[in-house]
């Protein structure tokens, strides 16, 4: 008979953030070391120290404890999350103010190609496209599939999800509640192309604020093809933060986006992430940035970052329109203006927003059709729910109930499969 294997859930149970597993056979393996953002920060409960790492793509919350960790472990991840992890941890300590080693991360990290089967400490593991941000893996462990963050609609960069055979699977449930029906991306990018269209006309600035890696990237791609194409006004698009390192490296691992962004990057004169409508701003306060243009910058939450600059420049102008693209946590400034608060505090100074606010509804995540459907498709025999807000994965396993044995694991719970 075959072993069982022992899953330890360290984070992650009802919860977005502090990714963090633990299985176990005769050896054990970690998988993920996440934190959890909000208000404060939050780290995963484990005390164990595995010497291994599956790490499926570079968010923090799914890698931002590995700067905490105090034993020697080795990493296991796509190329393109070996060299995107080093930029975001990066950040995160210049933030919270500790010493990293971004070089030491890279000599840990071995690399793994989607499809390719290794062994290690007794398990068989294979990774799989999640299609969430560049090289973010799905991973097999044994007989169990974990999806970490997954889309399964595809998008503008990356190749969609597919499901792959399991009997039990590890599923996100981020938009697992019954409202969370996210509108086709064509729709959306449309809205946005309007809103630009009439912003420009009024000679104001489209404020994108955006997280740093997947997103922004996804939406600068998009813009750029819309401006070629004429689609939208021929404006500078401004590009800021952590977000030009991470273009970067999308493009040198372009070989894992989509077939025809290769084929536009490797055959043809024309290369989108090199395109003439971008531009860096090059004054500290982004005075030279005039209108109208487009600005795509960090943070996407509002949380900080160069974003605070254009506030302050251009927070006033009625005729500029500030446009969220991604989730607003609760508590974070980019939630507050979203529910109608105005002002917002820079410089500990009160500023007046009075820029239009709109809203785009983009996600690298499935959205709760999307996860039902993976489901069904696979059939499992077990369903075990993670990376959801509570009441989100609860209205989820009550549609899975009546033909899955469902779980939702709570903080420290071992599961055997
Ligand atoms: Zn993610």
């Amino acid at each position: 008979m075959r072993k069982k294997i022992k899953i330890r859930f360290y984070g992650a149970t009802g919860e977005v953030g502090r990714s963090c597993f633990v299985f176990e056979k005769e050896k054990t393996i970690g998988v993920e070391a996440g934190i959890k953002l909000g208000k404060n920060i939050e780290f995963p409960t484990i005390e164990e120290k595995p010497e291994i790492l599956l790490i499926s793509h570079s968010h923090l919350d799914h890698v931002g404890f590995i700067p905490h960790l105090k034993h020697n472990y080795n990493i296991i991840a796509t190329k393109p999350t070996r060299e995107l992890m080093p930029v975001i941890l990066s950040d995160y300590a210049r933030i919270s103010g500790f010493e990293f080693n971004a070089n030491d991360i890279i000599k840990r990290t071995k690399i793994k190609e989607f499809g390719e089967k290794f062994r290690v400490n007794g398990f068989g593991i294979e990774l799989f496209n999640a299609g969430h941000i560049l090289g973010s893996a799905m991973i097999k462990v044994e007989d169990v599939l974990y999806t970490a963050d997954f889309n399964a609609r595809g998008s503008r960069i990356l190749e969609s999800a597919k499901p792959v055979k399991c009997s039990t699977l590890i599923i996100e449930s981020t938009y697992g509640g019954r409202e969370d029906i996210i509108p086709p991306l064509k729709e959306e990018l449309a809205k946005l192309c309007n809103i630009i269209e009439e912003t420009v006309k009024r000679g104001g600035i489209v404020l994108i604020p955006s997280f740093a890696i997947g997103r922004a990237q996804e939406i600068l791609i998009a813009l750029e093809a819309f401006m070629r194409s004429k689609r939208i006004p021929k404006v500078p698009i401004y590009i800021d933060g952590m977000i030009k390192k991470a273009m970067r490296i999308y493009r040198m691992n372009v070989i894992y986006a989509k077939k025809d962004l290769q084929n536009q990057i490797l055959m043809s004169l024309h290369d989108p992430f090199l395109s003439d409508f971008f531009k860096v701003s090059r004054h500290i306060d982004r005075k030279d940035v005039k209108k109208p243009s487009i600005i795509v910058t960090t943070s996407g939450m509002l949380t900080g970052g160069p974003v605070y600059k254009y506030l302050k420049l251009f927070g006033e102008d009625e005729n500029s329109t500030l446009v969220f693209v991604g989730y607003q946590a609760e508590g974070t400034p980019g939630r507050d203006i979203l529910e109608g608060k105005r002002v917002i505090r820079i410089d500990e100074e009160e500023k007046e927003i009075k820029m239009r606010i709109e809203r785009i509804k983009i996600s690298g995540h499935s959205d709760r059709n999307d996860l039902i459907r993976f489901i069904n498709t696979i059939k499992p025999s077990k369903v075990i729910l993670v990376h959801g807000e509570k009441d989100k994965m609860k209205e989820l396993e009550e549609d899975l109930i009546s033909k899955y044995d469902v779980i939702a694991p709570k903080l420290g719970e071992e599961i055997e499969v």
